[in-house]
């Protein structure tokens, strides 16, 4: 009978068999040709149909695995804009510091840290957030160092852009009371001149230098720390910031032995574009699961280290309006950086937070374009998190891609306002701004910097609700999106800033078969309940990598 049935259905569809269809779901498919659908078949790799439950069944053959959905929500998964993935992975072994309320907790975790570190190992990342405590203190040497005398401790602030060494890291660094403050760099000291221990922006470069390259062990394994996370919060592609090279060789490793189940684009420092320049590769060469082909530029700091460089000084600090980093002094050298790249057909993605360092970076876009003509680059701006009014126009005229991260809005409303004014945070996060000027917008969490969760991004852009529950209506609330806006910007926007709008970020026929089924539908329950959304099942090509009713994630081999 079986073999009977088996002729009959091939001869009757002359066509394979589906390797995974998906009946009976709520399918969201970000494709406005069919935008809801009730199944989904797969083959191999990609989607071969989307449908009714009748239409999909015809791809059923006698091996074709079947997932019934219940009536859930089943979208394209997402894609990170921006992460730092193998940070991320490091993380996750890492001392936790960003949710220390103290500074008796920030002591006590980093003590416990140092307890289970062999002697001389270095005490890394933490993500302190010094707002999270009474009086805002910044953290010095002095907290830590009882604590930790057989470790050199450089603590990272969630944003990356300061960073708490103990005494034992700046004795290996030689940093004194004569060290010269690094151009684009700050090192904090206290009355008598002597180094607190903290580090701002390029002056972390003088303890960074020191502190031994990571193993190739160490990578590996939070490569696969940072895949398991991934697959478990829906995330089927991830767009990797200033990787290492040899974090590029770690997923081509695990891409060889099937194991890695987030697809990467990654985006090298643009200080090193004549790497690949000189191979002549173009923007996103590669394959399905590994791409390169871009770069990363840094123009400033952060708001919250005042390092972002605005026209104007802080509300808080008239001396200071921020700081250009180091890449951009002289400014003709990241010209030069930039215009090698873009003659190469590679694609730049820049840092840009405060309002002044974006007008630059759309300049010296400007500059590409007016040397080497029209041309389909997709360009970037990373963050791009206060802008100018007159830029928004100049945005969208130069078909700059906006690669925003809105949990960021949640966690920085809380304080933004006192360090810019009412008028620059109007313009702050402005997402509904960007779209209404038909900027093409991408999500990110910016992770290690914020969780993620992509969850916890849709439901910031949607709610715009600040962590400290002070605008439950919204920060600046014209500024909300729907969620249709966010899922696009999350799916088809992050492809379409790595030019793989054509291949994934929608539920179309011939895309890639990157899918999440989630547990709520979140167009239709409260937007304040986003967060609480767990993901199900999450499918990139035809495997299954992550079913939370049997939570263990996807791997091949051992
Ligand atoms: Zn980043």
């Amino acid at each position: 009978m079986a073999v009977l049935f088996c002729a009959a259905a091939a001869s009757s569809q002359s066509r394979p068999a589906a390797d995974l269809i998906v009946v009976n779901a709520e399918v969201w498919t970000v494709d406005t040709n069919r935008p809801q659908a009730q199944a989904v078949a797969v083959l191999g790799e990609r989607i071969v149909a989307v449908g009714t439950n009748a239409e999909v069944d015809a791809w059923r053959g006698p091996h074709t695995t079947v997932i019934d959905a219940a009536g859930k929500l089943l979208m394209p998964g997402f894609n990170d804009a921006h992460v730092h993935f193998v940070s991320g992975g490091l993380q996750l072994e890492s001392v936790q510091l960003n949710d220390v309320t103290s500074r008796e907790e920030f002591v006590r975790r980093i003590a416990e840290q140092a307890k289970k570190t062999p002697k001389g190992e270095w005490i890394l990342n933490g993500d302190w957030d010094e707002t999270k405590w009474p009086g805002a203190t910044l953290p010095t040497k002095e907290w830590i160092d009882p604590v930790t005398v057989n470790n050199p401790v450089f603590v990272s602030r969630y944003d990356g852009h300061s960073s708490l060494a103990n005494s034992a890291a700046l004795k290996l660094a030689g940093v004194t009371a004569r060290t010269p403050d690094p151009p684009g760099g700050t090192i904090v000291r206290d009355a008598q001149g002597n180094p607190t221990g903290d580090l701002k922006d390029a002056a972390t470069a003088l303890v960074e230098r020191v502190i031994p390259p990571l193993s190739h062990e160490q990578r590996l394994r939070a490569v696969k720390g940072a895949l398991r996370l991934a697959a478990s919060v829906g995330v089927t592609s991830v767009q990797h910031m200033a990787p290492d090279y040899e974090d590029i060789a770690v997923y081509d490793e695990l891409l060889q032995s099937n194991e890695l189940t987030t697809r990467i684009y990654a985006a090298p420092l643009i200080t090193q574009v004549d790497d690949q320049a000189k191979i002549g590769i173009r923007h996103a060469f590669g394959g399905p699961y590994l791409r390169i082909g871009a770069l990363k530029a840094f123009a400033d700091g952060s708001l919250g280290s005042r390092t972002a460089y605005f026209f104007e000084p802080f509300s808080d600090e008239p001396a200071n309006h921020g700081l250009l980093g180091e890449e951009m002094q002289p400014l003709s050298l990241m010209r030069e950086r930039m215009l090698k790249a873009d003659a190469a057909g590679l694609q730049i993605c820049t840092h840009a937070i405060g309002d002044q360092a974006i007008s630059i970076v759309l300049d010296l876009y400007a500059d590409a374009v007016k040397a080497h003509g029209a041309a389909d680059r997709r360009f970037r701006i990373e963050h791009a998190q206060h802008m100018a009014a007159k830029d928004f126009a100049r945005f969208a005229d130069l078909g700059v891609v906006a690669s925003v991260q809105p949990y960021h809005a949640i966690d920085d409303g809380r304080w933004a306002e006192a360090r810019i004014g009412h008028d620059r945070a109007s313009r702050t996060y402005a997402f509904r701004t960007f779209l209404n000027h038909g900027v093409h917008l991408a999500f990110g969490t910016d992770w290690d910097v914020a969780p993620l969760n992509p969850l916890l991004t849709i439901y910031a852009a949607v709610t715009r609700a600040t962590l400290d529950g002070k605008n439950p209506n919204g920060w600046f609330p014209e500024q909300k999106l729907t969620v249709e806006e966010a899922v696009h910007a999350y799916t088809m926007g992050s492809a379409y800033a790595e030019f793989q709008d054509g291949e994934k970020g929608s539920i179309t026929p011939g895309k890639l078969a990157d899918m999440v089924l989630l547990s709520d539908d979140i167009f239709s329950i409260e937007p304040t309940k986003i967060r609480e959304v767990k993901v199900l099942k999450t499918i990139v090509g035809s495997r299954v990598i992550w079913d939370s009713f049997r939570p263990q994630p996807y791997s091949t081999g051992n």
